[in-house]
């Protein structure tokens, strides 16, 4: 086959994190993303900013667009030159009609790949805990659908029965039909059994219960789809093995105020522990509207004693300008280099420079304390590369120890005009249980954009501040910060979370 215009593309069973690296390569260079539901949010923005993506999934029980049409729309697209990726739930060849759709290409000799994808029995299997071949109680599984249309005359229920263990998809509307007809087979109605809801998702649910019951069990827990339901020995080491849901953050919703581009880190954090992270970023970053000072600066960099840095953003816009006057590195001369915290200086070191002194606190009052150890200060010329917004704490205490400060903004703080949807209907819906806060202007920001209702708002929601100056900013708004960092770090912010949590 030629070369490849589709890629029907597995996208896993919801959590981001499951594409495989040949999905996300793909998804990088995509013209077209065709997508159904149930793909996370968070892999659509894999793909370039300019790509045309399409819905073509299920909406109240109806085809946004029919599977012919779904075909025709990739052949058309391919046709154009552009490159196509059909993101899938799971996997793309285990019940999700990727066949019909490779097949459809293959008949218009248009070429493709497939990228597989982990399904829902093998998320749900390593979710909820259950080995689905664990050789001490099995040693064949099948996957089956439990769609009524399907399940009612296309299966062979003894041959079933005869299955170690079972995965039925697609079951939950039609649960205790598939489960009779598996008894009635032949499969013993004590046989251990789970239904595993929303998989490796922070909204996953288990429910075990033996064969005969688990209909009845899912539906008073209230199960909805999607879900799988699992059959067999392997079943009864869920409550063991639950792992994914004793994650400390587990089932928990935490909003990240951090500015677009870097709220990354700490989302992902999150994340692993089993949060859902809602990423509302409360700052927007960009140049000086005046680059003047900053110009002068860099243009006599050699002359500095001191270069200091209170935050990667300041790096970022340091070496950025650095480079658009055709400066590199050699320009800071014999000129030493302060970093606030371990962050900003892994943004320096990223940068091929070393940082001689980070403070052992990651406070502004420690750093001017670490420079001032560091030597005479007075006659010392100081280039502070920070905010525009940043305090007046830190040139103070090193203009009083003598040394001639030049604090020149290097980038602009600002407000976004709102906050992103999701995170404004999970507060209004009382679904928040942490925002977090890296910075006073986050703060500051944030409230403001909530309003006049934002006490109302915050209510039920705990706040985590990265350090004292950012939780001080809570409480001048009337707040009450449920946790402060001990570290003054992302992963500090996470602990604190953490221990409130444990
Ligand atoms: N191609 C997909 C399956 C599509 S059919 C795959 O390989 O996983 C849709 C069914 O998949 C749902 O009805 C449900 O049974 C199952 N499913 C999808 N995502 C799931 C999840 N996160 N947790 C549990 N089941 C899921």
């Amino acid at each position: 086959m030629g070369v490849a215009r589709v890629y029907l593309v597995g996208a896993g069973p919801g959590d981001p994190g499951l594409l495989t690296l040949r999905g996300r390569d793909v998804l990088g260079r995509a013209d077209v993303v065709v997508y159904d539901a149930l793909i996370a949010e968070p892999l659509l923005d894999l793909a370039p900013g300019g790509a045309e993506r399409v819905y073509v999934g299920k909406r109240s029980g109806r085809h946004a667009m029919s599977q012919d049409g779904i075909n025709q729309l990739l052949i058309d697209r391919a046709r154009a030159g552009k490159t196509v990726v059909r993101l899938k739930g799971g996997d793309p060849f285990i019940f999700g009609r990727g066949g019909e759709e490779a097949e459809a290409l293959a008949d218009a000799g248009i070429g493709f790949r497939v990228v597989p994808g982990i399904t829902a029995a093998a998320a749900a299997a390593a979710c909820a805990g259950i080995p689905l071949t664990d050789r001490r109680y099995a040693s064949s599984v099948a996957f089956v659908t439990g769609h009524e249309a399907d399940a009612a005359d296309r299966i062979n229920w003894q041959a079933l029965a005869g299955i170690d263990t079972v995965v039925i998809y697609m079951g939950v509307g039609n649960l205790d039909r598939v489960v009779s007809r598996l008894i009635q087979a032949g499969r013993d109605g004590s046989t251990p059994a789970a239904i595993v809801a929303s998989a490796s998702t922070p909204r996953q649910r288990v429910v075990a219960a033996r064969l005969d019951e688990l209909a009845g069990a899912a539906a008073a827990a209230g199960i909805t789809p999607p879900a799988v339901a699992i059959v067999g020995k392997v079943a009864a080491l869920a409550g063991k093995l639950a792992w994914f849901e004793r994650l400390p953050l587990f089932g928990r919703t935490v909003i990240v105020t951090r500015p677009q581009g870097q709220a990354g880190q700490l989302s992902r954090r999150l994340a692993e522990l089993g949060a859902a992270a809602i990423e509302a970023p409360a700052i927007v970053i960009g140049p000086p509207e005046d680059l003047t000072a900053v110009d002068a600066a860099l243009r006599r960099l050699g002359e500095f004693d001191w270069i200091v840095f209170t935050s990667v953003n300041g790096v970022d816009a340091f070496v950025h300008r650095c480079w658009q006057l055709g400066l590199d590195g050699r320009s800071l001369g014999s000129a030493r280099v302060a970093a606030v915290g371990p962050a900003t200086a892994e943004g320096l070191r990223r940068n091929f420079i070393a940082p001689d002194l980070v403070p052992e606190t990651f406070t502004t009052e420690a750093l001017a304390e670490a420079i001032r150890a560091a030597g005479e200060l007075s006659g010392r010329r100081l280039l502070l590369a920070r905010a525009d917004i940043a305090g007046a704490g830190l040139p103070e205490a090193l203009r009083s120890a003598g040394a001639d400060v030049e604090d020149v903004a290097f980038y602009r703080t600002g407000r976004p005009d709102s906050l992103p949807e999701e995170a404004a209907a999970a507060l209004r819906e009382g679904r928040v249980d942490w925002v977090t806060f890296a910075s006073p202007s986050a703060v500051d920001n944030f409230v403001a954009l909530l309003g006049p209702e934002a006490a109302d708002l915050l209510a039920g929601a705990k706040l985590a501040a990265i350090g004292p100056v950012t939780a001080e900013a809570v409480r001048a708004r009337g707040l009450t910060p449920t946790t402060v960092a001990r570290t003054h770090t992302i992963d500090g912010l996470v602990e604190a979370i953490v221990q409130v949590e444990a």
